[in-house]
């Protein structure tokens, strides 16, 4: 029988700390540290801590709700504001965060006046855009004026470094060149205003793979990672690394079965629309054993993306608050108010740590 409410997110902080530290040391084996970013799990306070416990150099996050609740909670390490800032929360992100990355002019003055009223220095990345189009300068000149700027003018803030994002609107590799790039706008600017910059920031879990690999420029000193901490699936299942050393299982989903039955496995009847309006194919392999549990979209976003930790269990889809599974050939016997288990990904887990449904436990 089931102990407790269901759903449940299952985070092992031990497992978590091990990845924090494995990836942690790899880094700094080649002279770089690690800001370790928790939006992935919705800044839990919980995880915050073991980066923060592991000696992360910062704890990062893209949503100053996030950041807010680990003040005053005994979280040593400085905290980081990794989405541009928005011109309307310019007054937060100087009282809650250490350091932030920008790529507006407007913005960087409004800090800087925001930073005098608080009387506080605020540290800024200045973001290059190499190619994947989301945050940072283009023009490599603009962003040479700007750390000009900032240096010689802003006299509240502090020009702490450079950095770059890559694969994640234009899934551009973080490739040597690419990197290569950003370690000239750091030259181009330590030039100009005579003094190195304390961090050349080279992307996030998609920079990885020049560390594995031995590529990473060395000026690079500062990566951003999430994913390949929080679930290490990405460098291994989409990438091909090998990444055994790391626990793919620090965060588990495990739900409640609610019903189980013999049916057909091809709907019956005229075929329309599901519950989001998508007019699915279904595969007929007859008669079949299916299990429904309580949990769905709503609680993780993608059903194609959970993946059962038992062999011979499939996930067939969902609608908002059911997922369906075929156990056929499960190793067990299932029955109504047991659980199963399920690895999730990225796109699982915002949603699972964000919803108000899911109960959580920590191992
Ligand atoms: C989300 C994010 C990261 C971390 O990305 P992962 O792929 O989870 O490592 C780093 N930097 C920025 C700017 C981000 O938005």
């Amino acid at each position: 029988m089931s102990q407790g409410r269901y759903p449940k997110l299952v985070v092992d902080l031990s497992k978590l700390r091990h990845n924090i530290e494995r990836v942690q040391n790899m880094c700094q084996d080649n002279g770089v540290e690690i800001a370790g970013v928790i939006k992935g799990c919705t800044g839990l306070l919980e995880c915050a801590q073991q980066f923060d416990r592991a000696g992360c150099k910062f704890i990062a996050s893209s949503r100053l709700e996030q950041i807010e609740p680990l003040k005053g909670r005994g979280i040593a390490a400085p905290l980081m504001m990794i989405r541009v800032p928005m011109l309307s929360e310019v007054e937060e992100v100087v009282r809650l965060t250490d350091i932030s990355l920008n790529s507006e002019v407007e913005v960087l003055k409004a800090l800087n006046r925001q930073a005098g009223i608080q009387d506080k220095e605020h540290k800024v990345i200045l973001m290059a855009d190499l190619g994947d189009l989301r945050e940072g300068f283009w023009d490599k000149d603009e962003l040479l004026e700007t750390a000009l700027m900032v240096e010689n003018d802003m006299y509240n803030l502090k020009l702490a470094g450079v950095g770059t994002n890559l694969g994640c609107y234009g899934a551009v590799a973080a490739t040597s060149e690419k990197l290569q790039e950003l370690v000239s706008c750091a030259e181009a600017i330590e030039e100009k205003i005579g003094r190195e910059l304390e961090f050349v920031s080279g992307g996030a879990t998609s920079s990885l793979p020049r560390i594995i690999e031995g590529t990473l420029p060395s000026r690079i000193n500062l990566l951003r990672v999430g994913e390949g901490i929080l679930l290490a699936k990405d460098l291994q299942e989409l990438w091909g690394y090998d990444m055994s050393y790391l626990y793919k299982d620090a965060f588990v989903v495990r739900a409640e079965v609610i019903e189980v039955k013999n049916k057909p496995s091809h709907p019956v009847g005229e075929i329309m629309f599901d519950a989001f309006g998508n007019q699915p194919t279904y595969n007929d392999r007859g008669m079949r054993t299916r299990a429904l549990l309580g949990l769905g979209k709503v609680d993780y976003g993608f059903p194609e993306d959970l993946v059962p930790m038992e062999d011979g269990i499939e996930v067939l889809g969902a609608s908002s608050d059911h997922t369906i599974l075929d156990i056929e050939d499960a190793g067990r016997e299932i029955k109504v108010g047991d659980t199963v288990d399920f690895r999730i990904s990225y796109s699982n887990i915002v949603y699972l740590t964000n919803s108000g449904n899911m109960e959580r436990t920590y191992i």
